[in-house]
C-alpha cells in the first residue's frame, strides 16, 4: 500500500473529525484538525482584544501578530488524541467552547491569517501518511491528495449531534444557538473570498443524515483501500 494524503472536507459538525480519526488510527496515519489551528488563531485574537463587540476581527493587529502566535499538538499519553497547545499551553477544551466557534469564522475568512495556516498545514504533508479534516484541504491546501471526501449533513442533524457532544462534555449549550452558529459559519465559510468552503471537483461526496458512525467508518475504510491500492486513482 502506498501512503497517500486523505482530505476530508465539509460542514460544520458533519462528522469529518470522527470520521477521519478513525480512519487514522485504523491506518496508522497521522490526524491533523486543521479547524483546530483557525480556532486557536480565535482564541489568541479574542484574549488580546483583537475583536470588537460587533463581532469584527482587528486584521491589521492580528495580521501582526501572527508570527507571535504558535500552534502545536502534543500527545499527553500514547493512545490519547493530540492536544492542540497555543504558545505551549494547551488550550484544547477551551478552542471548543461556543464562544470561540461564534468567532473563528470571520478571523478564518481572513486572508493573512490563511495563508499562514495554510503554510504549516502544508508542512504536515511532506511524507503524506496524512488525514487532515477542514474546509479548504482539498481545494487549496493538498489540491493533488489522492483520496478527497466532502462530508455533508442537514444542518439540524449536524447541530443535534454537535449539541449532544457538548452536553456530553458537561457544557451548558441551548439546541438554537448551536444551530444558528452552524448556520452561520456554513454562511461566511461559503461566501468567503479566499478558499471557501467547496466540494473539490473530484471529491467523494458523502451524505450521512441517515448513516449511524459504523457504517460511515466502513465507507470510508473502503474507499481508502481503493485509492490507496489503486494506482490508476493517483492525481499527477
Ligand atoms: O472544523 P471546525 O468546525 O473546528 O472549524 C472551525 C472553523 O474554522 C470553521 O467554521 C471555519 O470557519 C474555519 N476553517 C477553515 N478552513 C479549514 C478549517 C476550518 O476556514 N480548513
Amino acid at each position: 500500500m502506498k501512503q497517500i494524503i486523505v482530505a476530508i472536507d465539509g460542514y460544520s459538525s458533519s462528522g469529518k473529525s470522527t470520521m477521519a480519526k478513525h480512519l487514522a488510527r485504523a491506518a496508522g496515519y497521522a490526524y491533523v484538525d486543521s479547524g483546530a489551528m483557525y480556532r486557536a488563531v480565535t482564541l489568541y485574537a479574542m484574549r488580546h482584544g483583537m475583536i470588537a463587540d460587533d463581532g469584527t476581527p482587528d486584521s491589521n493587529t492580528l495580521a501582526q501578530a501572527l508570527p507571535e502566535i504558535e500552534i502545536t499538538f502534543q500527545v499527553r499519553q500514547a493512545g490519547e488524541a493530540s492536544r492542540t497547545c497555543l504558545n505551549g499551553e494547551d488550550v484544547e477544551d477551551e478552542i471548543r467552547s461556543l464562544a470561540v466557534s461564534n468567532h473563528v469564522s470571520p478571523i478564518a475568512a481572513l486572508p493573512e491569517v490563511r495563508h499562514r495556516i495554510t503554510a504549516l498545514l502544508r508542512g504536515f504533508g511532506h511524507n503524506k501518511g496524512i488525514v487532515m479534516d477542514g474546509r479548504d484541504i482539498g481545494t487549496t491546501v493538498f489540491p493533488d491528495a489522492e483520496m478527497k471526501v466532502f462530508v455533508d449533513a442537514s444542518p439540524e442533524i449536524r447541530a443535534r449531534r454537535r449539541h449532544e457532544e457538548l452536553t456530553a462534555k458537561g457544557k451548558q449549550a441551548d439546541y438554537g444557538d448551536v444551530l444558528k452558529n452552524i448556520l452561520e459559519r456554513d454562511n461566511i465559510d461559503k461566501n468567503r473570498k479566499d478558499s471557501p468552503l467547496q466540494q473539490a471537483a473530484d471529491a467523494v461526496v458523502l451524505c450521512n443524515d441517515d448513516m449511524s458512525i459504523e457504517e460511515q467508518h466502513k465507507w470510508l475504510m473502503n474507499l481508502f483501500k481503493l485509492r490507496s491500492t489503486d494506482d490508476s486513482a493517483h492525481r499527477d
